[in-house]
């Protein structure tokens, strides 16, 4: 069975094209820039329509959505209501699902027929209890406004948790694993017994830990503060969390961890801070999550600086296993795609077996 797996972006489309069961990468690509000033492409529509053209015979196709809201707790297959649903969630995820929704209602235009089957980067983190996730405002926010923590990620939390459970030669439901994504977007994850019970992404992606050009947590009385004083509109406030903060604002050098490493091994002060600070908030997430689990098998670590940084690895991990149950590191490259791919092949094969 060929499976198209999809993530959209407000200006991108990313493809990969996977033969399931045996999970064989067909074809991959990209198309960037769309809608901007002298793309020749202008939508995602038009995008797809590309894309189509280069690979034929799609049986099904996986659809990356960012956000799920408490509607959608696992993947679903697609039809009226589950766009109507994707297309209410939008009030809280404004940057993301309306790309992704853009996606979907194109590959039905585009693909009439072929099942479509939403995957939900929140879907993983809807297993967290009530107590992690309300936050200590009005309860009425979260009952009328959803305002509560949702956490990202999920996808990738959930493929390296799996992934981990067998390299440890172990069942998923024996373990207690603490799974850290660290890419320009950063996240961390208890998972007991294979379900998530507390991340660090809130009800945006911008709480936890400090990012790439994300703030993390920070005192939530510094807005309206620094709004004052700054003489800042809500937009701009946001904009600052979001895109000028992070290991960005700290280092006043760049977001991306390499080239903070290397100015930091050169003497630059400020980089070597954003690197101390970025993961000394790591390991406060990683000690309050062996508490809470009473405990940790292994820490996995994913994404860019996850994967490939050794050093922030090891920075991380020093002294952190004076215990007596000490948890095993493990590297693991994380494939959302093609746990999107897994769980869209998993939903079609009970499909066709009804
Ligand atoms: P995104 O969240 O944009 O997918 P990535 O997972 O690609 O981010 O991670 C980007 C971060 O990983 C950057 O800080 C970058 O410096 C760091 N990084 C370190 N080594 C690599 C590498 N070999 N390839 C990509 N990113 C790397």
């Amino acid at each position: 069975m060929k499976i198209l797996v999809i993530n959209c972006g407000s200006s991108s489309i990313k493809y990969k094209l996977f033969d399931m069961p045996g999970q064989k990468l067909a074809t991959k690509g990209s198309i960037e820039h769309i809608g901007e000033k002298g793309s020749s492409i202008q939508d995602h529509y038009t995008g797809l329509k590309f894309i189509l053209q280069k690979v034929d015979s799609i049986d099904a196709v996986g659809h990356r959505v960012v956000h799920g809201a408490e509607k959608f707790r696992r993947p679903v297959l697609i039809d009226d209501s589950v766009i109507r649903k994707i297309r209410q969630c939008c009030a809280i995820a404004p940057l993301h699902n309306p790309a992704n929704l853009e996606g979907i209602l194109a590959c039905k235009q585009l693909l009439p027929g072929v099942k479509q089957v939403a995957v939900f980067d929140t879907a993983f983190h809807q297993t967290i209890p009530d107590y992690a996730y309300i936050y200590g405002l009005p309860y009425e926010y979260y009952k009328r406004n959803g305002i509560r923590k949702y956490g990202f990620h999920g996808t990738s939390h959930e493929y390296v948790a799996h992934e981990a459970a067998k390299a440890l030669k172990k069942p998923l439901h024996v373990l207690k694993l603490i799974t850290c994504h660290l890419g320009n977007g950063c996240s961390i994850t208890a998972i007991d017994k294979g379900k998530s019970i507390d991340t660090s992404m809130g009800f945006t992606p911008l709480e936890g830990l400090v990012m790439g050009t994300r703030c993390g947590d920070i005192d939530p009385a510094l807005v309206p503060y620094i709004m004052r004083k700054k003489k800042l509109d809500t937009s701009e406030m946001d904009a600052i969390l979001n895109k000028t903060s992070g290991l960005k604002g700290i280092s006043g050098l760049s977001n991306d961890m390499r080239v903070l490493e290397i100015a930091a091994d050169k003497g630059n002060k400020r980089a070597r801070l954003a690197i101390d600070i970025f993961t000394y908030r790591i390991k406060k997430y990683i000690g309050a999550y062996m508490a809470v689990m009473n405990g940790c098998d292994a820490i996995i670590f994913t994404a860019g600086i996850g994967e490939n940084q050794k050093s922030v690895r090891d920075k991380i991990c020093s002294n952190l296993f004076s215990y007596a149950h000490k948890p095993k590191c493990l590297v693991i490259p994380t494939n959302e795609e093609l746990m999107i791919a897994r769980q869209t092949f998993r939903l079609m094969d009970g499909e066709l077996n009804v």
